[in-house]
Formats: structure tokens, sequence, C-alpha cells
């Protein structure tokens, strides 16, 4: 299996099963996001303790493969992770989406490098960047309380 194929494999997994697909009971900062050109729609919740740390993440929604493996992959990182390390992670992620080859973070393990990696070819489709940048948005939004919902039409 080559890494393509691989990446293939990782992302249909976690669009068909998504990780934290539900709603975190006490959760203390949430936000939504909608991206129009595909009909994505994203619900995070977070609850954040007192020391800043993400005692648990997850979130509702609908929408494409991408956008729901990206949600997918995105929960299961930031858990456990503190506030700083999670907004380091997501201008990381934003960035390489962008236009940077690789993540030059230095919190996440090469595992997980990997698997945001996977997002990695969404690149070379300027639409689809949205459904995967999309729950990225609106969990910034989520932890600067910001009560606006996120649509990626916005900016
Ligand atoms: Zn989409």
């Amino acid at each position: 299996m080559n890494t393509k194929e691989l990446y293939q494999q990782i992302i249909l997994d976690h669009g068909k099963n998504p990780r934290n697909l539900r709603k975190t009971e006490n959760f203390n900062k949430d936000a939504k996001g909608y991206n129009p050109l595909c009909g994505d729609k994203v619900h995070i919740y977070l609850k954040l303790n007192e020391n800043k740390k993400v005692e648990d993440i997850s979130f509702e929604g609908q929408g494409c493969a991408i956008s729901m493996a990206s949600a997918s992959i995105m929960t299961d990182l930031i858990k456990g992770k503190e506030e700083f390390e999670v907004k380091e992670i997501v201008n990381d992620f934003l960035d390489m989406i962008k236009e940077k080859d690789k993540l030059n973070n230095n919190i996440l393990g090469e595992d997980d490098k990997t698997k945001l990696m996977c997002l990695s070819g969404i690149k070379q489709y300027p639409m689809r960047v949205k459904c995967a940048t999309l729950s990225w948005h609106t969990l910034t939004s989520a932890i600067n309380n910001f009560k606006e919902e996120i649509n990626t039409e916005d900016n």
C-alpha cells in the first residue's frame, strides 16, 4: 500500500465511523459552523477544565466524508491537550492544508501527524479545503467564545 492509499483508507475509516460524534455532557464552550458550498454542518462541544486542559471534545453534524473525517481526526487529537497547544495545532494544520508540505508543531507524535497529513491531498481541490477546515475554524470560534456561527463564505 502506498502513502496515498494509506491516507485514503484513514479518511474513509474516519468518514464512515467518526470518533467523538456525540454531545459532551457539561460542555463549557461550543460553536457551530456551516459550509454552504458543500452543505457541511458541524457543532463542536468542548469541556475545558480549571487548568485549561481539554477534558472532552465532541461534535455533532453532517456533511461529506472529508468534513466528517476532518472533525473526527481533529477531536481525537485535541482531547487531553492544553488550550495553548490546541491553538498551535490548529494554526499548524491550517498552514499545512493551505500551503506547507508538512506539520511543524512539536506537540503531536508521528502517528497523529500522519492522520492529519491524510488531509494534505485536499490542497489540490480548493473547494474541498473548506470541507477540511470547517471544524478547525469552528473549534477556534468555540475556544474564543465567538457567538456567531462560522460560515466558510464569510471571509
Ligand atoms: Zn464537504
